[in-house]
């Protein structure tokens, strides 16, 4: 994914605006809320040791780059898993143009769980992992792939513990979980070649008569050490009331990762599921500290199990958790 530094300004402009024109109030109302959150016990346990497995598993089948066997092999693993947990399961085939004109042999694999329940949310992220470290410190292993553990990996994996559950936890709306292949074989320069699994499936439904769920909600690097979850823009501009929904349910369990902060614009899968109609945020670690806006070993050589946290799994999959599968 991308940031776009010039929304990024916009975003922040925007927060400070806002807050000098009668929106002072609401802010400092949420910064209480977040520091007297306190620890609940959730009555259905989001499983993280077992996440960390899944984000494992796929790093055993090496980085996830489209047309190696490692990504046909992960893409039969993902579909294999969402079946075994009793999804409805569905593989959409497409080859894409990348920005450089390789055709991508890509695998958008959607589970619909509880395909009876009316009302249904979508719940999504990347599987596919950048086929260059270009932004190592060391120019040598620019033309490396990426490992992925966070950048891909890390959202899958707390999706599939999702799936896991839901195999024996009857949800309280219908759950669809979306693999979206082809994210990141973009270019910075150029904002439509990133994403490309999610621009073919908002615009090719993955099955006839698929009705659209009522909102969206992405996972994007959840699984850093130091992973830090601000509210990123556009989610805030077309799903505001999601967000606060989400970033409400963390800080009620505690997690202060989620933070009341603004965060920047991200082109990221979310846009297009935006555009599609289906309301989308993006749960994602953005930085301010940081040259890249993320997390320190984006798009390096260096993405691997290492930097992975239990803990930052835990916050987001226990948040979705106490979200869909707790009876209210
Ligand atoms: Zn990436």
């Amino acid at each position: 994914m991308l940031i776009r530094k010039y929304l990024y300004i916009m975003a922040t402009l925007l927060a400070s605006t806002m807050s000098c024109s009668g929106s002072a109030n609401k802010a400092s109302s949420e910064q209480t809320a977040a520091s007297e959150s306190t620890t609940v016990t959730p009555g259905i346990k989001f499983n993280a040791d077992s996440a960390y497995a899944f984000v494992q598993r796929q790093c055993d089948f090496g980085p996830r780059v489209p047309n190696t066997q490692a990504h046909r092999d992960c893409a039969l693993y993902l579909e294999s898993e969402l079946r075994r947990n009793g999804a409805d399961v569905t593989v959409q085939k497409a080859s894409l143009k990348a920005f450089d004109g390789t055709m991508l042999q890509s695998f958008n694999i959607i589970g619909e769980f509880y395909p009876e329940k009316k009302e249904r949310v979508l719940l999504l992220a990347h599987w596919d992992t950048r086929p260059w470290a270009d932004r190592d410190e060391d120019e040598s292993k620019h033309k490396e792939p990426v490992m992925g553990a966070n950048d891909g990996g890390s959202g899958v994996g707390v999706l599939l513990e999702m799936a896991r559950l839901l195999r024996t936890n009857e949800p309280n709306v219908g759950i669809d979980i979306l693999f979206l292949d082809s994210e990141d074989w973009g270019s910075y320069s150029v904002d439509d070649s990133w994403a490309l699994g999610a621009q073919y499936w908002a615009n090719n439904p993955h099955r006839e008569g698929y009705v659209k769920p009522r909102y969206g909600i992405l996972l994007d690097m959840v699984g850093d050490i130091d992973a830090v979850f601000s509210k990123e823009y556009f989610s805030s501009r077309y799903a505001g009331g999601i967000v606060d929904k989400v970033w409400a349910t963390a800080q009620h369990l505690g997690y202060s990762r989620f933070v009341n902060r603004e965060g920047g614009a991200i082109t990221d899968d979310h846009l297009q599921i935006n555009q599609m109609g289906i309301p989308c945020i993006d749960i994602i670690d953005m930085r301010e500290n940081s040259s890249t806006g993320f997390f320190p070993m984006w798009h390096t050589t260096g993405d691997t199990m290492e930097r992975i946290d239990r803990t930052s799994l835990e916050a987001v999959g226990q948040t979705l958790t106490t979200l869909f599968l707790e009876k209210k």
